[in-house]
């Protein structure tokens, strides 16, 4: 009895936090950006007001070495919908998304550059689709785009890569302008430089329906781009990992096992067709060649040792992951008790 009653009160509970919640939390990760930031919050506000909606904009400081946090201080003071975290020293735009979706309390979560270039005037239209379109995750694409070449044909490849890559018919992976359903930020996890690679994460964890939405681009008005040529190169090398992480990264064995035992297999065959072929030689008393002057006995002896190497490899993995606190946890969508 007394549990039903406790379980009526959580449940109780629960829907009044439900209630409680925000319909938009709005995450700007900031890196001395101290001359947009009174211009980008005033912006969503006139958007946001309009729409009738309640909201939040949660300015994440990366560590800024300007004025962005007394302007964060400044701005909340006089709004009080405008939210900050200050890290101590730059962690990166990952790392200030990820404390923004862990702060976020709207059942709508968008991202947005805190540099101007990204339009507030795409919130209406991105929260559209994802509560009448049922979307998981909006992207923006910016297709009129206004940043020098270095940085669009580069970007061009790289979209094309990730999009053969992931199978997620996306044409800019890498906007900062994008919506969530608040489930799908406070699942994911985003870490190093996987800003990039949030769709990827996203389909990882199970969010099927990831769309995409044409948004207005601008030029970067005030300070400058924090991100160089360099990015590219991080930016494949993660590319990589979230892929191999979401396929194996619960089970290193499937492919360095596999991997490992063919090579190993291979190489024995060769090896083992050389040995064959001296016996047979030496047995009719034949002038048999020596096994070290074929060339595949060296490439035998390069298959079984590298295939040893692979397997051990796959097995120290394995046994890595065995003492990960979360093998076993995997993500539930939903339950009935
Ligand atoms: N940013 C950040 N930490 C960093 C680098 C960038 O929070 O270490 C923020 C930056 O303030 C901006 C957004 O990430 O709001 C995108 O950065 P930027 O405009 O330099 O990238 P670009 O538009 O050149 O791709
Ligand atoms: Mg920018």
């Amino acid at each position: 009895m007394q549990k039903e009653l406790q379980q009526g009160s959580k449940q109780k509970n629960r829907a009044m936090e439900r209630e409680k919640a925000l319909d938009l939390s709005i995450v700007v990760p900031a890196y001395d950006e101290e001359e947009s930031l009174g211009e980008l919050t005033a912006w969503i506000a006139q958007v946001v007001e309009a729409e009738g909606r309640s909201y939040e904009v949660i300015v994440v400081d990366d560590g800024s070495d300007d004025g962005t946090w007394a302007e964060v201080k400044r701005i909340s003071q006089e709004d009080s919908r405008v939210k900050g975290i200050r890290f101590r020293r730059n962690y990166g735009k990952s790392a200030a998304l990820s404390e923004g979706f862990a702060a976020a309390k709207g059942k709508i979560v968008i991202t947005m550059d805190a540099d101007l270039q990204d339009s507030p005037d795409e919130i209406p239209a991105l929260m559209a689709m994802i509560e009448k379109e049922g979307y998981d995750m909006v992207s923006g694409w910016k297709k009129v785009r206004h940043d020098p070449l270095s940085k669009t044909i580069p970007s061009k490849i790289f979209n094309n890569v990730v999009r053969r890559m992931s199978g997620i018919k996306l044409h800019d992976f890498n906007c900062g302008l994008k919506a969530y359903r608040a489930d799908v930020v406070k699942t994911i996890e985003v870490y190093g430089e996987m800003h990039r690679y949030v769709p990827l994460l996203a389909k990882e964890a199970g969010f099927k329906k990831i769309g995409e939405k044409v948004v207005q681009h601008y030029e970067r008005k005030f300070g400058k781009s924090k991100f160089g040529i360099e990015r590219t190169v991080k930016g494949f090398l993660d590319l990589l990992s979230v892929s191999f992480m979401g396929k194996f990264g619960k089970r290193p064995m499937h492919f360095f096992g596999a991997l490992g035992t063919l090579m190993f297999f291979f190489g024995f065959i060769a090896a083992g067709w050389l040995g064959a072929k001296k016996l047979w030689f030496v047995y009719h008393d034949w002038n048999a060649p020596l096994v070290t002057s074929s060339p595949y006995f060296y490439l035998a002896l390069v298959f079984m040792i590298l295939g040893t190497q692979l397997f051990l490899t796959g097995f120290t993995a394995e046994l890595v992951t065995r003492n990960a606190p979360d093998r076993n946890k995997y993500l539930i969508s939903e339950k009935i008790e």
